[in-house]
């Protein structure tokens, strides 16, 4: 059977492996990310070759989940503001000196919410919302079966809905976005302005704290949940979607933000929508942006389109 692999680029980890047709994981590695482009091609080159050794069955094509900003009509890196490296970084020619089989590149996030599509909880699930909470937020979509990319492949950048005006700057330039309200950096000052405290803590922390009863850190972590679901309920309303999947680090004290963020999403959306949509834990780990770009290899291979 043959085999496809899947790369998920990040800031810390270069995540990669091999799957075959029927979607299982052959074999998974990773490695530390290095922080010039130099450096992080070296690795792809080297794992690329490593792979072709261990294996010997064939392997057909390459997908790659880059973080940031990727313009599918350039096929080149607008932005990537958790690797800055890669800033308008001409990736395919770069990749194209050493990648001997077809390859395509696309959003981490949106690789991320294939691989649920395909391999995990979004299984059969025709309309599918796919968010990652983490030191940011990722998302992907799936309308009708499809991929959502947009234009230019900009689509699916729930992190950047504006949820809260008045809320803090963000990275992209705007305030208040998702991202800025629901991810681990706005748990923690959510906990330190309601504990007055100034402790150095993680959001790991700050959800065992709440286990434990403390009502700042349970409340840092419900504020969190609230701004997701308006996120939620507004998706919901535009989209319509069967399911929603959450997951990402945060994840692991899903029990903390979920419950509120539901909430939230059903005071926010239309009751009838709402009552199409359930809104669940997404099911790989850190596994879904490889498998969901060797998926997408897969798909884009066997359908023989150029990108
Ligand atoms: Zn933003």
């Amino acid at each position: 059977m043959p085999l496809y692999a899947g790369f998920d680029l990040g800031g810390t980890q270069v995540k990669y492996g091999l799957l075959d047709e029927r979607h299982s994981l052959v074999f998974k590695d990773k490695r530390p990310t290095p922080p010039g482009i130099k450096d992080m091609l070296e690795v792809f080159a080297e794992v690329w070759e490593d792979l072709k050794k261990n294996e010997k069955r064939k392997i057909m094509a390459v997908g790659f989940g880059i973080p940031g900003i990727f313009s599918l009509r350039e096929q080149k890196i607008i932005q990537s503001p958790n690797v800055p490296a890669l800033d308008g970084f001409d990736l395919r020619p770069a990749l194209g000196r050493f990648i001997d089989v077809p390859f395509w590149i696309d959003n981490d996030a949106n690789m991320a919410a294939y691989g649920e599509f395909k391999a995990g909880a979004g299984r059969g699930v025709r309309n599918l919302i796919h968010l990652t909470l983490g030191t940011g937020v990722g998302s992907g979509i799936i309308i009708d079966g499809e991929l959502l990319h947009g234009m230019c492949g900009f689509a699916a950048e729930m992190g950047h809905l504006v949820v809260n005006p008045e809320g803090e700057r963000c990275n992209c330039g705007s305030r208040g976005c998702l991202e800025t309200e629901a991810a681990a950096g706005p748990i923690i000052r959510n906990y330190r302005k309601l504990a007055k405290s100034q402790e150095p803590l993680t959001a790991e922390d700050i959800a065992a704290k709440a286990r434990r009863g403390d009502v700042n850190a349970r409340r840092a972590y419900e504020i969190a949940g609230a701004y997701l679901g308006i996120a939620l309920g507004s998706a919901i309303n535009l989209l319509n979607p069967e399911k929603i999947l959450v997951g990402g680090g945060i994840m692991e004290s899903g029990e903390l933000i979920l419950p509120r963020a539901i909430e939230e999403a059903r005071f926010r959306s239309y009751k009838a929508s709402f009552a199409c949509c359930s809104i669940e834990k997404a099911s790989l780990g850190n596994d879904a942006g490889l498998i969901g770009a060797a998926s997408w290899a897969m798909e884009r291979a066997t359908r023989k389109t150029s990108f």
